[in-house]
């Protein structure tokens, strides 16, 4: 079997915030689903290494904050490409804390929930968690960003300890010079528009980061 079909199975795009004893902290998941609706479960999949993992095992805790097509892609790097255990993920990234003590992202979301989990199922690499949704929006706003929006459209990929990552074909398989965001691991590859050619003022399209912090494959 190819691992490509997977690659059929659609997603969304949500930032989990999570709490410890000392700070707050969020990461980016595409593995949130309602699982049932008297009362309203949903479930996440998280990777044991994650220091988010840590939090919700802790406290029982999280929140979900629904990403939209308008929520930048600066925003998924900050959240998606760094570890919380030694970072401060929120630095750069507007958020508020309910009273729970975890906290929701304000940036250009659709909405978001608070889960209280009531049980999670282990795999070798992920736990899944199950958790009631005890709190949330009124309201929606904006267009959900979809996994495949993310990948086709902003160009993102899938970071190491998500359950989707799959291993990059080596750079002698794929056309032209492949330069490396040196904070978040974006590939940039276009066959058409050399590295060399891009405007100075050019970002990584995922992090933020200026074409000075990429590096040339080798
Ligand atoms: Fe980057």
């Amino acid at each position: 079997m190819t691992n490509d079909v997977f690659n059929t199975l659609s997603y969304g795009m949500y930032a989990i915030g999570v709490k410890d004893d000392h700070k707050v902290s969020a990461c980016i998941v595409n593995t949130v689903m309602q699982v049932a609706n008297t009362p309203n479960i949903v479930s996440v999949s998280m990777n044991h290494k994650n220091y988010s993992h840590e939090c919700i095992r802790k406290t029982g805790l999280f929140t979900v904050s629904v990403l939209s097509e308008d929520t930048s892609g600066a925003v998924i790097g900050a959240l998606g490409f760094n570890s919380g255990r030694d970072t401060d993920k929120l630095k750069n990234v507007r958020y508020r804390v309910l009273a729970e003590g975890v906290p929701v992202i304000k940036e250009n979301i659709c909405c978001w929930f608070l889960c209280r989990v009531v049980t999670s199922v282990e795999t070798d690499t992920h736990t899944v968690f199950l958790a009631e949704v005890v709190a949330g929006s009124e309201s929606i706003k904006r267009k959900p960003m979809t996994y495949d929006y993310y990948h086709r459209v902003i160009k993102g990929r899938a970071p190491k300890n998500a359950p989707t990552y799959q291993e990059q074909p080596p750079v002698s398989e794929t056309t032209g010079e492949s330069w490396v965001c040196t904070i978040c691991g974006y590939v940039y590859n276009d066959p058409y528009v050399p590295f060399e050619e891009l405007p100075d003022d050019w970002v990584c399209p995922i992090c933020g980061a200026p074409k000075t912090a990429f590096r040339r494959q080798q």
